[in-house]
This record gives structure tokens, C-alpha cells and sequence, in this order.
């Protein structure tokens, strides 16, 4: 994966997975009506929460090809779109 689809990724994949929460909310909300907790505050707060967990997978568990060696590489906390080669240390 290069650094421009992983960007992508995490600016989509999040997106899409609160989407989907909501959507299974949407489907289990007569159920969750039914046992006295709130559709709405769930889907809010459980489709955050839910965006938030996939950002985090996408930037410490999905790697990038290194430019240099080809090794894998992780975006480095705390600055948007570098990232650190595991294999030889540069930063892309
Ligand atoms: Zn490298």
C-alpha cells in the first residue's frame, strides 16, 4: 500500500465503519427500545467510538510499503502522513 491510499483508508474506513454501526442500530433499534436503552445515544456514541477504533487499527496495524527498502512502515504518532520504516528507520 502506498502512503496516499493509506491516507485514503483512514479518512474513508472510518467513515465507513460508523456508517455501518448506525446501520445495525437502525436494524436492532426495536430491540435496544425494548430493553430500555437509548437507539439514539447509542448510535451517536457507539458510531464514534466505533470510527475512533478503525482510525486506531488503520494507523498502527495496516502498513505502508518503505520507498527505500520496501520494508514495512507505520504512520508515526502525532504527524499526519509520515511514517517510520520497521526494517531500516527512515521516515517517508
Ligand atoms: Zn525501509
Amino acid at each position: 500500500m502506498t502512503s496516499p491510499q493509506h491516507f485514503a483508508l483512514g479518512f474513508f474506513a472510518p467513515l465507513i465503519a460508523g456508517a455501518l454501526f448506525c446501520g445495525f442500530v437502525g436494524l436492532i433499534w426495536e430491540w435496544l427500545e425494548g430493553h430500555s436503552i437509548q437507539p439514539l445515544v447509542t448510535m451517536l456514541v457507539g458510531g464514534v467510538l466505533f470510527a475512533m477504533a478503525t482510525r486506531w487499527f488503520v494507523r498502527n496495524c495496516v502498513s505502508v510499503a518503505c520507498p527505500f527498502c520496501g520494508g514495512r512502515s507505520y504512520e508515526i504518532p502525532d504527524r499526519g502522513n509520515r511514517f517510520m520504516c520497521r526494517v531500516c528507520g527512515k521516515d517517508h
